[in-house]
């Protein structure tokens, strides 16, 4: 991210941090910590996690960091990298000149600088456990992640006496970029997220701190908005995927007792990968009266899928959303199949997954 032009200031922008006045005390504290810290181990150059991880320490003899818990750490060392981050115009404006190029070209740029700046951890990405095994629904992806930070009781202690944020309203806000976090909410100054338009509205496109995923990516609604499934959703699924037609891009069912999402905010998550039910063959084909131009089938898959397949995004659209309502009310007591148990919704259409392939045909699983 940087160059050699920028080498006293981003100097500078440390010793600031650091609350150290000068190369001596910085120099000072960093002997201390290497020996006390670090003993003999000398970092790579290239490991960011290393070089902040000795920056945490001289700063605890400083007194820029106050304390030595994980949460505080990933406070500060968000902090360092924020001032070396470059501001979102320029981000954007970088983006858009690669997207000019191809839309592989922006991505591919974006999730490298996403990396650079630490914003994703790569030390931690490392630790993520991943294999393949063979199923009888063919290769499926296992994935154990431990990338995500291990709070601190020290953190989660301070946290109960804090009051109540309404800023940012969620981790998906716009409100994000650029903020400082505290004991509750992540730092984010090294956080940029890139604009785009979904369904004639102003939407946003990220990736993810925990990569689930190659190039896991979220892309999100400008408005702290609820998440809902309906027609307006097929319709932001597929603008995704004309923009970015190397990635899919799917969506968490909209329902409580699922679990894991943020459901105060309209979002989906896409990303550079195949999942093994995109790989899954059609058991059973299906013909959809009204739909001539969309070859649908059942997908051979441990959950119940439909795959819907079309060069025309209306009658993917208008089909999926009929599929969605029949479903949404289906219920099938001797299978132990409900719609509903006392006011509760059950039927949702979990990871809809869609990808625009290179001929532009579309396909949809719900
Ligand atoms: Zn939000």
């Amino acid at each position: 991210m940087l160059e050699e032009t920028d080498r006293i200031w981003a100097y500078n922008q440390i010793l600031m941090i650091l609350q150290a006045d000068s190369s001596e005390t910085l120099a000072e504290a960093d002997t201390d910590s290497r020996t006390s810290a670090h003993g003999e181990k000398e970092e790579d150059a290239e490991d960011i996690a290393g070089i902040l991880d000795r920056l945490c320490s001289a700063a605890l003899k400083t007194g820029a960091l106050s304390d030595d818990g994980v949460v505080s750490h990933d406070l500060f060392d968000t902090k360092l990298m924020g001032v070396l981050t470059p501001r979102p115009a320029q981000v954007r404006a970088t983006f858009a000149r690669r997207y000019a190029q191809s839309p592989e070209a922006a991505t591919d740029w974006f999730y490298e600088f996403s990396q650079d700046t630490n914003y994703i951890r790569r030390d931690r990405i490392r630790r993520d456990v991943k294999w393949v095994t063979k199923t009888e629904y063919g290769e499926l992806d296992i994935t154990i992640n431990l990338s995500k930070p291990e709070k601190d009781p020290k953190a989660i202690a301070a946290a109960r006496n804090m009051p109540q944020s309404a800023y940012p309203k969620c981790q998906l806000c716009v409100e994000n970029e650029g903020y400082a976090g505290r004991l509750n909410h992540p730092a984010r100054e090294n956080h940029r997220i890139i604009p785009i338009t979904i369904n004639n509205n102003p939407w946003y496109f990220q990736y993810s701190p925990y990569v689930y995923y190659n190039e896991h990516c979220i892309v999100f609604n400008s408005q702290h908005v609820p998440m809902r499934i309906d027609a307006a959703a097929f319709r932001k699924l597929l603008d995704f995927v004309k923009q970015f037609p190397h990635y899919f891009v799917g969506s968490n069912a909209n329902l409580p007792i699922v679990g894991g999402s943020i459901l105060s905010h309209d979002h989906f998550q896409g990303g550079h990968y195949t999942f093994a039910m995109e790989k899954a063959e059609i058991e059973t084909p299906l013909v959809c009266s009204g739909y001539p131009d969309v070859e649908a089938g059942i997908v051979k898959w441990p959950l119940s899928a439909i795959r819907l397949r079309s060069a025309d995004d209306d009658a993917l659209v208008h089909l999926a959303e009929k599929i969605l309502t029949a479903w949404r009310g289906y219920s099938d007591p001797d299978a132990f199949i409900f719609a509903e148990t006392d006011g509760e919704p059950h039927m949702r259409t979990g990871q809809n997954h869609y990808r625009s392939s290179i001929d532009l045909t579309k396909k949809m699983w719900i």
